[in-house]
């Protein structure tokens, strides 16, 4: 990427992509690197048309595709179809239009929910289409692995350099904090919130028992950069904490209660459901690349996260 290039980041508002704005602004700026964050406003990309209108006007010669169809648990519970076509709509048109527009490198995100329930641990970059994902988020994972299917196919047909990365549990700044629609951090996190200003319990749903790692948004920003400048496969790559730093969802709880100095009564509501109880993933790959790399410990990432919720309580998703 010596060249002058222009990188479109699809999905650029949310999560994500703004932690890969923040830091492809800051920490990793280089000259020669101009990027477009588009959100939902600038083309619906789940639209042929409209994909491909929003690639003619920023002629990007490089793709970072977030954008997707995103939720927790309860969402995807509830929206398994609608999760499948709308993600299958929005891959098939960014990477047909990234074809047609010369692109010479696309990244996209895959997820290590979309892997299979019935497995062994860890799970690895091998096993993306071994069995069914779990039922709770069928529809989701299904459309996610055909991005892998894509990117091998337009290399094998085209020689194009279409490649996917597989983050676990992610959480940050401009996250989701619906408590319908979002992931476990943030709903935590606003709850917590609404307890303490309530002074009502707080509720913790399942058993807390499953386990996940998490990876802090603004770390999975800086991995996404390297993968875009340098990770030369087509084959996907996991971004995840190790292996010794999965958490139950519990701990996870307590950490927040931490970050936000909660003092009142803590209770688990057993009537909702646990989800997938573990998808524990080896970070092998990532290390035999970037032996190097310094995740941010949790409780600082909590922390942090905490406090950019306080701050922006009156605009953030909710
Ligand atoms: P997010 O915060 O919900 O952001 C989603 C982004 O996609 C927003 O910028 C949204 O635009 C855009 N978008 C949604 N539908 C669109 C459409 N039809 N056309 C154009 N843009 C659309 O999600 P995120 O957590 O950053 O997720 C980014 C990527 O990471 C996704 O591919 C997701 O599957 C993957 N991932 C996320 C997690 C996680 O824990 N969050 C874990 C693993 C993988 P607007 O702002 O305009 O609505
Ligand atoms: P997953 O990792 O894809 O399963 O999705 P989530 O990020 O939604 O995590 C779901 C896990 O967190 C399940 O075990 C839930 O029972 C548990 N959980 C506890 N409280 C919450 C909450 O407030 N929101 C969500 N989404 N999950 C919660």
């Amino acid at each position: 990427m010596g060249d002058k290039c222009v990188i479109l980041v699809t999905g650029g508002t949310g999560l994500v992509g703004q932690a890969i704005k923040t830091i492809a602004d800051g920490e990793e700026k280089r000259p020669n690197e101009e990027w477009y964050f588009a959100s939902s406003k600038d083309a619906d990309l789940s639209d042929r048309e409209a994909t491909e209108k929003l690639f003619e006007r920023v002629k990007p010669t490089h793709v970072i595709h977030l954008a997707a169809m995103v939720g927790g648990l309860f969402r995807n519970l509830k929206y398994n179809l609608d999760f499948y076509r709308t993600n299958t709509l929005i891959n098939d048109n960014v990477l047909n239009a990234s074809f047609k527009n010369g692109v010479k490198k696309v990244v996209s995100c895959l997820s290590t929910c979309i892997f299979p329930d019935k497995t062994t641990y860890p799970i690895d970059e091998t096993m993306v289409h071994n069995g069914p994902p779990h039922d709770s988020n069928f529809g989701y994972s299904f459309s996610k692995r055909m991005i892998d299917v894509l990117n091998r196919a337009y290399n094998k047909q085209h020689g194009c350099q279409f490649t996917s990365v597989i983050p676990t549990n992610v959480f940050g700044p401009y996250d989701n904090f619906n408590l319908e629609d979002g992931h476990v951090l943030p709903g935590l996190i606003n709850k917590i919130y609404c307890a303490k200003r309530d002074n009502t319990p707080f509720t913790v749903w399942g058993t807390g028992s499953p386990r996940r790692q998490f990876i802090y948004s603004l770390d999975l920003a800086r991995l996404m950069i390297w993968v875009l400048r340098d990770y030369p496969e087509i084959d996907p790559i996991i971004l995840s904490v190790g292996e010794e730093d999965e958490v139950s969802i519990k701990e996870a709880a307590e950490a927040v209660i931490e970050a936000m100095e909660f003092k009142g009564e803590v209770k688990f509501d057993t009537t909702k459901s646990d989800g997938q109880f573990k998808k524990t993933a080896s970070n092998a790959k990532l290390r035999k690349y970037r032996p190097d790399f310094k995740f941010t410990p949790f409780k600082q990432a909590v922390k942090e996260s905490c406090n950019w919720f306080e701050a922006n309580y009156e605009t953030l998703r909710k």
